[in-house]
């Protein structure tokens, strides 16, 4: 079938959640038998999210191409269980980037470079790429930012001009936002009417309309909407919110989305999508009764966003552990010696997050080395990894400077050290060790056997590495080195084989755990912390 593309603006405000209305009308296709992949379109400047805090954008995902991507991919992965690539996150500074070494070139020898043609065509050339080699049937593009912003104009009018080209392939579903007014005791269309008429303004006719709303909109304000926008009625559908985002691909197949994306694309919708999994999964999440209390450890846990992946992970791991999660948030800086008692001693499980720089490593420190003694299951990923080994070095093997280098380059005992082939990068954008690495693990250990496997593959995205020249003082003092990469010997993976369960990895386990396969690490980890709890408490 030829590639058909589909692609989601937003209008109104933003944060309306237009990846997870994207993600989940891909699973109703996908559920349908199509294959789709979903892309997103960046509207800033900057090459890629790699160089942005999570202040400015929450998580910074990866993929295995080594790509740094928008926290949205990790949606459509979680939900897809299809793999994204650097293909599936493009900002306008990439775009302007090839159009840039193009012009340098002399590919456009002659002639003036303009946003329109050479932006947009730029523009289109990469969505038309993921559907090149008919390897998907659907195409989904979001546009990041809100319809009205200046930076959102070029892929706009790249939007027009595909519809214009494409004809009955190309949709445009608009995400908008029905406020509630609560003094007035009604919802109010008129935003939504003015957003769709700003795309109407730049040429654009949506397709279809999800209005996101936290009240259950009448079918008066539905047909209300299609009136005054030039949709059908039965082309406007609600987004209510609901207790989990899983929940949505649900919400929108109960009012036809998928069947009305097939109609307009020219396909008869046939049979029904398949979510029995799906919705075996949200079963499994509404009956659980019991909790699991899982604590994380990090600096930046007061942004919804910032652990996006590994909040999932810890919530797919739960559910399919029959458990409800608790995941209680401990910002690093605020763990001494005095309090991590109190905040620690009633967890089931406590994960040390990754991150960057010296602020609250050191009460990233106090906890390990609480979990440690207390034989709490821990998990650290990566920079958390890499604090499990400086803590063990300076409290079990007594070497009291030992650090990493990023944070102290001049320590005696650099346990934690820049990675040989870093030593000459100076850009720090894209310069990491990213994307996919294979590692093996030594048949028995913990991590071994929470995979399942001695050989797996994970994602990373760090500069500094276990120093392996000492290797042997860590293993001969209980520190087992259990992972490592087949090609450079680096070590990927520790553990404290005496402890009930304390194992860190320096991949990110949280990029490659879905909804219908969650990470096998995750799964045991929290099944640990179950047993552990179920042992500690009455
Ligand atoms: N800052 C550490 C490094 O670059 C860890 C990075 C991370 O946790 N993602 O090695």
């Amino acid at each position: 079938m030829e590639t058909k593309y589909i692609f989601v603006t937003g209008g109104v405000v933003s944060s309306l959640g237009k990846g997870i209305v994207a993600a989940s009308l891909g699973k109703l296709l996908q559920a349908r038998g199509y294959s789709v992949t979903i892309q997103k379109f960046d509207p800033y400047i900057n090459i890629d999210p790699g160089t942005l805090n999570p202040y400015e954008h929450g998580e910074c995902y990866v993929t295995d191409d080594g790509h740094e991507a928008d926290l949205d991919l990790g949606h459509y992965e979680r939900f897809l269980d299809v793999a994204t690539s650097r293909a599936n996150n493009i900002t306008t500074g990439r775009i302007y980037q090839n159009v840039i070494r193009k012009e340098r070139k002399g590919d456009y020898l002659g002639k003036t470079v303009q946003v329109i043609p050479h932006i947009t065509d730029e523009i289109k050339r990469n969505v038309k790429l993921l559907g090149l080699k008919k390897q998907y049937d659907f195409v989904i593009t979001e546009i990041g930012g809100t319809v009205g912003d200046i930076e959102s104009l070029p892929f706009l009018e790249s939007v027009r001009q595909l519809k214009w080209e494409l004809g009955q392939s190309c949709l445009c579903l608009h995400l908008t936002y029905v406020p509630y007014i609560a003094a007035a005791g009604e919802v109010k269309t008129k935003p939504t009417q003015h957003s769709v008429k700003q795309l109407q303004e730049v040429g654009i006719q949506p397709d279809l309309l999800v209005l996101r709303t936290e009240h259950s909109l009448g079918s008066e304000i539905l047909r209300k909407v299609a009136l005054f926008c030039n949709v059908s009625p039965e082309s406007v559908v609600q987004c209510v919110d609901v207790p989990t985002i899983y929940q949505v691909p649900l919400a929108l197949q109960a009012q036809h989305l998928d069947e009305i994306v097939l109609k307009k694309c020219g396909i008869t919708p046939q049979g029904m999508p398949e979510l029995k999994p799906w919705k075996n999964f949200l079963a499994l999440r509404d009956e659980a009764t019991e909790t699991v209390n899982i604590a994380l450890v990090g600096k930046y846990v007061e942004l919804q966003d910032a652990y996006k992946s590994i909040d999932e992970s810890l919530l797919q791991a739960a559910t399919y552990n029959r458990r409800k999660l608790n995941l209680v948030s401990i910002h690093s800086e605020r763990v001494t010696a005095d309090n991590v008692a109190e905040l620690l001693g009633k967890m089931d499980g406590v994960v040390i997050a990754p991150g960057f720089g010296a602020r609250g490593i050191e009460g990233k420190f106090e906890a390990l080395r609480y979990t440690r003694e207390h034989g709490i299951p821990t998990l650290g990923i990566c920079l958390g990894m890499q604090c499990m080994v400086i803590e063990f070095a300076r409290n079990i093997l007594g070497w009291h400077d030992a650090h990493t280098t990023e944070i102290d380059p001049t320590t005696t005992h650099k346990v934690v050290d820049l990675m040989e082939e870093q030593k000459s990068i100076s850009e720090l954008g894209g310069s990491m060790r990213l994307g996919g690495y294979d590692c093996i693990l030594k048949p028995g250990s913990k991590i071994a056997n929470a995979y399942g496997a001695d050989f797996i593959r994970e994602r990373h995205r760090h500069r500094f590495e276990f120093n392996s020249q000492y290797r042997e003082d860590f293993e001969r003092a209980g520190m087992i080195c259990a992972g490592e990469n087949p090609d450079t010997g680096l070590v990927e993976t520790v553990e404290l084989p005496e402890h009930r369960w304390y194992v860190g990895v320096q991949f990110h386990p949280e990029y490659r755990s879905t909804v219908l396969h969650p990470n096998p690490l995750f799964l045991t980890f929290i099944k640990e912390a179950i047993a552990y709890g179920a042992e500690n408490r009455d």
